[in-house]
């Protein structure tokens, strides 16, 4: 059966990244049809809207879209995919692939997967002056006099509702339950946030991780305040599988996680709602390295396993998947992010070839 794959290749670099892997997805002739909305500054020339409904409906008739880092005008089809399509679930894995240049001294055995809360907390983007405010006299517990008495400045809301946390917990701990029948281990779920700090909002975030794993008992659960946790998260990172934060720690821990085994070049990403999913790598549109043809494309490779596994091509993002891991163990052919000399190309074609 074909699946339809809608492509935004992004900005920058991205693009270079983005092109040879759609390429190489091509080349396996198992039925992908890769179609190609146009958004951002080319639409906008066209149409005079930067995400014009033709694209829109490209993009919903589309079994999936594969999304390169975007730092212009395609920004809006990002926004539609991602609170227009309710994926509330971004999984960022954080795997160590023997050969890659991690700096830690022991990154053997590194396999965790941080699901980062996607639609809310401080990303709902309500902000404005503080004298706003006036009208509700908002006290709080830590200061004297009414908010908007504090000084001339800003504010930001952060919202964690009841449902979003739920679905974001129990897509986590469904996701630990699929990770257990590939991976060594018992499968757990941690929760990380400030909850001694905000102890309403992140406090209620807790209240709903705590309450949702007795529906799985077979699930370990374990909690951590963020700071804590972003520690220990350096310091023994193969203790942890399945990590669900509110959107903020995610968005910071994630990069982190990225930087634990080498290089954002490797961090591969799927957002996943109840309806759609969008698969995107994790790192930016790296623009100082734009037109080299040197971005690393394993972590847009990666991402395309979760696609292909998402489609229903478990076997092929296998195979994928163990031909990087070997162009890795190689050692031969690897970009500059990862101390070697080749280029994007170079990379694509050892991995198509081990393929
Ligand atoms: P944006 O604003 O789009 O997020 P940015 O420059 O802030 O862009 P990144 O694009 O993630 O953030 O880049 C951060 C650094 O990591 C840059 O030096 C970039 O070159 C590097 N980088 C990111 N992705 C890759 C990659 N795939 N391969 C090699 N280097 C990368």
């Amino acid at each position: 059966m074909i699946k339809t794959i809608a492509v935004i290749e992004g900005d920058d670099a991205a693009p270079e990244a983005m092109k040879p892997v759609v390429s190489l997805l091509e080349s396996l002739n198992i039925g992908l049809e890769f179609v190609y909305p146009e958004v951002g500054e080319i639409a906008e020339e066209k149409t005079g809207s930067v995400f014009p409904d033709e694209a829109k409906a490209i993009i919903d008739r589309a079994d999936t879209t594969f999304f390169g880092s975007t730092s212009g005008k395609s920004g809006a089809s990002l926004m539609y995919l991602r609170w227009g399509k309710e994926t509330y679930a971004n999984v960022r894995p954080c795997v160590y692939i023997p050969g890659c240049a991690s700096p830690l001294a022991n990154p053997e055995g590194i396999d965790f997967a941080i699901v980062r809360e996607n639609l809310e907390d401080l990303y709902v983007g309500v902000e404005g002056p503080l004298e706003d405010l006036a009208p509700l006299s908002l006290s709080g517990r830590n200061i004297r006099q009414p908010i908007h008495e504090l000084g001339k400045g800003r504010y930001a809301i952060k919202a964690i509702t009841e449902e979003g946390t739920e679905r974001v917990v129990r897509f986590s701990f469904e996701l630990a339950r699929k990770r257990a029948k590939t991976r060594e281990g018992s499968p757990k779920v941690t929760s990380t946030q400030k909850h001694n700090m905000l102890r309403q909002s992140d406090g209620l975030f807790l209240d709903i991780a705590t309450e949702v794993a007795k529906d799985y008992t077979d699930v370990e659960f374990e909690t951590y305040i963020v700071d804590d946790f972003a520690c220990r998260l350096i310091r023994e990172p193969q203790k942890y599988d399945v990590i669900v934060m509110p959107n903020l720690y995610g968005d910071i821990l994630s990069d982190a996680a990225g930087g634990l085994v080498g290089s954002l070049g490797l961090a591969a990403s799927g957002i996943y709602g109840d309806h759609y999913a969008y698969f995107e790598p994790a790192h930016g549109t790296a623009p100082d390295i734009a037109g080299q043809n040197i971005i690393n494309p394993t972590a847009a490779l990666l991402t395309s396993t979760m696609m292909l596994e998402y489609l229903g091509f478990s076997h092929e993002a296998e195979k994928i998947e163990k031909a990087v891991f070997r162009v890795f163990a190689e050692g031969a052919v690897l970009t500059p992010d990862q101390g070697g000399n080749a280029t994007t190309t170079e990379f694509i074609d050892a991995v198509g070839s081990a393929l």
